[in-house]
C-alpha cells in the first residue's frame, strides 16, 4: 500500500523538476545550414544531454533579423549582420535543461572563432566573427524574448524523456 503514494511522489517531483528546467534559444545560421551542420550542431547540444523542445526552418526577413539583434544597433557591422542573418534558411530551436543558457554559451564557444577553443562548436567547425555558424541566447532575459521572439507557445513542446533520470539521477 506504501508503494502507490510513493511512486505518487515521484513524478510529481519529476514533473516539478521538468517544470523548473531553464530554456534558451539556439539558432544554426544561414553559413551553418549552407555547410551543412545541421546535424553536427544539433548531436553536441543532444549528446550533452539537453532536450530539444522547439526546432523549424525559416528564413527570417531584414526586419526581423533587426529585431535579433536590436541590441547591437549602433555596432558597425549591424547592417551587414541582419542581411546576413536573413540571406538563407535559420534552423531556429530551443533547449532545455539544467544551466542549459550558460552551458550552451560554453558549447558554442567565444564569438570570435579565432579565440574560441578547439571543443567548442565555433572553436571547431568556424574561422571568421562575420561567419560563427551559430546563435546562443547570452542570459536569461535574452533567452525569454529570444524564445518569444522566434516562437508561439504552441510550438513548444513539454515532455519527459526516459534518458532525465540517467542524466539528472
Ligand atoms: P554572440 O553571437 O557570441 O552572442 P554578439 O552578440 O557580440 O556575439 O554578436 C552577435 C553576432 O554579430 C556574432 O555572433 C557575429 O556573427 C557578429 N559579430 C560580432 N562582432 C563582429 C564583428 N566585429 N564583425 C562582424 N561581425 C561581428
Amino acid at each position: 500500500a506504501l508503494a502507490i503514494p510513493a511512486a505518487v511522489y515521484m513524478l510529481q517531483d519529476k514533473e516539478a523538476n521538468a517544470a523548473e528546467l531553464e530554456r534558451t534559444f539556439i539558432a544554426i545560421k544561414p553559413d551553418g545550414v549552407q555547410r551543412g551542420l545541421i546535424a553536427e550542431i544539433i548531436s553536441r547540444f543532444e549528446r550533452k544531454g539537453f532536450k530539444l523542445v522547439g526546432i523549424k526552418l525559416v528564413v527570417p526577413n531584414k526586419e526581423f533579423a533587426q529585431k535579433h539583434y536590436d541590441d547591437l544597433k549602433e555596432r558597425p557591422f549591424f547592417n551587414g549582420l541582419c542581411d546576413f542573418l536573413s540571406s538563407g534558411p535559420v534552423v531556429a530551436m530551443v533547449w532545455e535543461g539544467e544551466g542549459v543558457i550558460k552551458y550552451g554559451r560554453k558549447l558554442i564557444g567565444a564569438t570570435d572563432p579565432q579565440k574560441s577553443e578547439p571543443g567548442t562548436i565555433r572553436g571547431d567547425l568556424a574561422v571568421v566573427v562575420g561567419r560563427n555558424i551559430i546563435h546562443g541566447s547570452d542570459g536569461p532575459e535574452t533567452a525569454k524574448d529570444e524564445i518569444s521572439l522566434w516562437f508561439e507557445p504552441s510550438e513548444l513542446v513539454s515532455y519527459s524523456s526516459n534518458a532525465e533520470k540517467w542524466i539528472y539521477g
